[in-house]
């Protein structure tokens, strides 16, 4: 929002600039190929990295950080999307950027939440097995539910997300079989 903010004020100050800031939900996923994915650090973070090394069998068993939240399940809800839905984005605000002065700002999502439940059975469908999860407390600063609005972004760019669960799960189980302990030197 502070660089929003920032570049709301320079697109004000210098009319000449054309600014285009585009806001990620939760982006997971990998390259068809399964020559390009999600490597993190350490312990992963996110969702999607930590089931994909449970699949693998690099960790024991997921973590779901709460399970008493107001949703349809009590767990998470977030708005996944696919990293080749990302990337199209991309692509097309910047051919629209070419053409226009201003700030201008869109939600890549999809507009439809999943529960931390249903990424786990979805998960669990493209690897072909069940995955051991256990229920621990709510994590500190999470919220219950939140989404994007994506519909200025199919208005003004012609952008929607066309790939769902079951190829989120399935190019990230892809990449994370082909290549179990991620990137090799
Ligand atoms: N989550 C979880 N276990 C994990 C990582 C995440 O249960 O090991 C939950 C988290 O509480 C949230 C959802 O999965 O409801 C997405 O978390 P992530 O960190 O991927 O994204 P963010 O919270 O930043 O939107």
């Amino acid at each position: 929002w502070m660089v929003e903010t920032v570049l709301r004020d320079l697109a004000a100050s210098e009319p000449g600039w054309s600014l285009t800031a585009l806001r990620y939900f939760n982006p997971v996923g990998a390259h068809p190929s399964g020559s390009m994915g999600e490597d993190p650090r350490g312990i992963p973070n996110n969702l999607m990295p930590f089931i994909a090394q449970v699949a693998v069998g690099r960790r024991p068993a997921l973590q779901v950080f709460g399970n008493d939240y107001p949703t349809p399940d009590g767990t998470g809800l977030r708005d996944y999307i696919h990293v080749m839905d990302l990337a199209e984005g991309h692509l097309l605000a910047c051919q629209k950027g070419h053409g226009r002065t201003g700030f201008h700002t869109y939600n890549l999502g999809r507009g439809k939440p999943l529960s931390v439940l249903e990424m786990l059975r979805a998960f669990e469908a493209a690897c072909g097995r069940a995955l051991p999860h256990v229920i621990e407390p709510r994590r500190a600063g999470d919220l219950a539910a939140y989404w994007a609005d994506p519909s200025k972004a199919l208005t003004e760019l012609g952008w929607q997300a066309r790939l769902d669960v079951d190829a989120m799960c399935d190019y990230t189980w892809r990449w994370q079989s082909n290549n179990p302990e991620g990137y090799q030197p």
